[in-house]
């Protein structure tokens, strides 16, 4: 089986994004806005079937883990009320799509994070979609400010509340920024990965997992720079008196297969140890167009791992078993 651990709902219906932008057109007019539309199975049926479930069936995927469009969580707008309401709609819409197809999409939660504000809602819709909903993990924004950096680093105590609800809950959570709100960031080129690099330093430099060590991270993109720059890290570790990296971040930290191109995926297969590496295309999402050098979607991330050196108890291992590992939830949402 392949599980893809990184998907979004990027071709959510027309009725839904509109909403959203009226939701925000009456934060900033400070008026009420109109009630949610009503979106009918059709329509989801629609937006999925032309789009992700036919690039998964193309591409021999079986199961995606389907989070709200990343980019539109979009914290730094509008209040925490705003979050909160743009989030539980995010989230019943993607456990709509997992209720309609649930063999092939497991939901993964938006959070209702908001800069400055405290994690007491983004608990309260994570126990929501996990208990309620039978969600199987979370997406966790570490900067909310989109691209300010203006919460402190994902060690710290102001984020222990969260973690520990994750753990109580069995549940991992992918570290994933949003939209940029500078020009300075590009949103996918720049800002998603230096995010993910930054979360990783942040975790060289503390001490997380030896306070929480039932806490999983995913960070997505294949770990940002980081395979890349191991020599780095692991360096950095040293000149910082911090433990070995493989000690003190990756029994807890995990890397998808986000990488464009064969020579990215080569070196992550290669630097970073197989038990921490996940499948994922994050496809409908980041990078759309045909790679004319190969002829195939720059997303087709399986094509990539099929041609590198794994043998076959590491590949079925990134293509599904680490998966299933990371999201103890996963084989209680997909025996249904
Ligand atoms: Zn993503």
């Amino acid at each position: 089986m392949i599980i893809d651990c990184h998907g979004h709902y990027t071709t959510a219906p027309a009725a839904h994004s509109a909403w959203r932008e009226q939701q925000v057109a009456a934060w900033e007019a400070g008026t009420t806005p109109p009630s949610y539309p009503s979106i009918s199975d059709d329509e989801i049926r629609e937006t999925i079937e032309t789009s992700q479930l036919r690039l998964m069936d193309e591409r021999g995927i079986d199961v995606t883990l389907f989070s709200p469009r990343a980019s539109a969580m979009a914290h730094h707008i509008g209040d925490s009320a705003v979050s909160e309401e743009w989030a539980r709609r995010c989230n019943d819409l993607v456990h709509r799509v997992a209720t309609l197809y649930p063999d092939r999409f497991v939901p993964v939660a938006q959070l209702p994070q908001s800069p400055g504000a405290d994690l007491g809602a983004s608990i309260a819709e994570l126990r929501r979609c996990v208990e309620e909903l039978g969600f199987v993990g979370c997406n966790l924004n570490p900067d909310p400010s989109g691209g300010f950096w203006t919460s402190p680093p994902l060690t710290d105590r102001s984020w222990y509340a969260l973690y520990e609800a994750a753990i109580e809950l069995g549940v991992p959570a992918m570290v994933h920024v949003s939209a940029s709100a500078t020009p300075v960031f590009h949103a996918t080129g720049a800002y998603y990965i230096n995010a993910d690099t930054t979360a990783f330093m942040q975790l060289v430099q503390g001490n997380l997992f030896g306070e929480l060590p039932e806490l999983r991270l995913v960070i997505p993109h294949g770990g940002g720079a980081v395979p890349y720059h191991w020599g780095r890290y692991r360096g950095l570790a040293d000149m910082l008196g911090q433990p070995p990296v493989e000690s003190n971040v990756m029994g807890n930290v995990f890397f998808d297969t986000c990488v464009y191109h064969q020579p990215g995926i080569d070196l992550l297969l290669d630097v970073i140890d197989t038990p921490n590496i996940l499948f994922g295309s994050e496809m409908v999402g980041a990078v759309r167009g045909i790679d004319e050098r190969t002829g195939h979607h720059y997303d087709d991330t399986r094509r990539y791992v099929e041609a590198s050196t794994l043998d076959d108890e590491a590949r079925a291992a990134v293509f599904e078993y680490n998966v299933r590992r990371v999201y103890p939830r996963l084989a209680r949402a997909l025996a249904g």
